[in-house]
């Protein structure tokens, strides 16, 4: 069996979908992070392809070692593991469909088939309380009965209104009742001792998880925040490889990892880090927002792990996307089953991904 062709393509959603195909016309696809768009569907088309001609596509291992190394010098952090993401998701789907197994059993086997997840909801920065609140009811009719709401202000805006984002907090628990599993993603966007009081105040209205609470590249703050507070902190769609993980963990002393799988170089290396979070006792709650394959992949290997057992992100269904499949992931009572079919079970109708390329420039 030998790699043909490789290829990433740049949706009109700004999504990226990577196809590798063998002599014999069989196809696997993957997803590589939306972030950096044009710059990493070029990066697979020009820097990894050529390494992937003529390879045996089942040597996914020896395959992922020869991109990181021979593209090193490219980054390590972003665009490179990025776009090594969408390659290796496809080299698993190709090798399932080949053998005609779900890569869940490829990667040792399902605990359940069945994942809830929590309404992913950002925005927050620029949303009322109360429009915030109308969004969660909007999930809530969806079917979902778990949440995060997000601020996405980043970096750039530190402790910018944190009377507003309590509000907007207490709004949410009021909303959905005492019950139902409520996360705040501060998106980076707090100081220590502002992430701290706020924290405090989330927990006493009850709360899930924190994530990202502060700036993620401060590890000795994050370390502060988690050691003042009961709730669990969370990052890791900032990093990349394992090794920042084993530094994520050891040093910012986070109590929940999230690696995204589109991001983090792969269904291959999202499963070493899933094995690091386990060996130091964290929990694994990946980074997700890519609704289609990258969602699948992340399930695929979630499925995997018996103590994966929080709901999953969602940022909710798709249409424009799923109907490029021929039998998308059904999402019910808040739910997504994974489906027993080969690979990651999606496969695109003819012509579907030509009918939503961006136009090249
Ligand atoms: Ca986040």
């Amino acid at each position: 069996m030998k790699i043909r062709d490789v290829r990433a393509t740049l949706l009109r959603t700004r999504s990226i979908f990577v196809e590798v195909e063998t002599e014999d016309g069989a196809v696997g696809l993957g997803e590589c992070s939306p972030m950096n768009g044009p710059v990493l569907a070029h990066f697979v088309n020009t820097a990894l392809r050529p390494l992937l001609l003529g390879e045996d596509p089942r040597d996914i291992g020896r395959l992922w070692h020869k991109m990181l190394t021979r593209t090193y010098k490219l980054g390590v952090q972003g665009v490179q593991p990025e776009a090594i993401a969408g390659v290796d998701i496809a080299l698993w789907d190709l090798l399932g469909k080949s053998v005609g197994l779900p890569v869940y059993t490829l990667l040792g086997g399902k605990h359940r088939e069945r994942i809830q997840m929590y309404a992913s909801i950002g925005g927050g920065a620029a949303l009322s309380p109360a429009e915030m609140a109308g969004r969660v009811q909007k999930a809530l009719d969806q079917g979902f009965r778990a949440f995060k709401i997000r601020m996405d202000w980043g970096v750039a805006r530190q402790n910018a209104d944190p009377a507003k984002d309590l509000e907007m907090f207490r709004l949410c628990r009021e909303l959905i009742g005492p019950d139902m599993p409520l996360s705040f993603d501060a998106n980076n966007g707090y100081s220590v001792s502002t992430a701290i009081q706020q924290g405090r105040r989330f927990e006493a209205l009850g709360i899930v998880h924190f994530e990202e609470p502060i700036a993620q590249y401060d590890y000795a703050g994050m370390a502060q925040v988690a050691a003042a507070l009961d709730v669990p902190i969370s990052a890791g769609e900032h990093e990349y490889t394992r090794w920042q993980f084993r530094d994520l963990i050891l040093q910012a002393q986070v109590d929940i990892v999230q690696p995204d799988v589109v991001k983090c170089a792969g269904l291959s290396e999202a499963q070493r880090i899933a094995v690091l979070a386990e060996t130091f006792n964290r929990q694994f709650l990946p980074h997700q927002t890519q609704p289609t394959l990258g969602t699948a992949a992340n399930l695929h290997l979630c499925c995997t792990l018996p103590h994966c057992t929080r709901p999953q992100e969602y940022t909710g269904p798709r249409p424009e996307l799923e109907e490029m499949f021929e039998a998308p992931y059904v999402f019910e009572e808040g739910c997504l089953q994974i489906p027993d079919r080969p690979g990651l079970g999606l496969t695109l109708k003819p012509g579907a991904l030509e009918r939503m390329a961006a136009e090249r420039g």
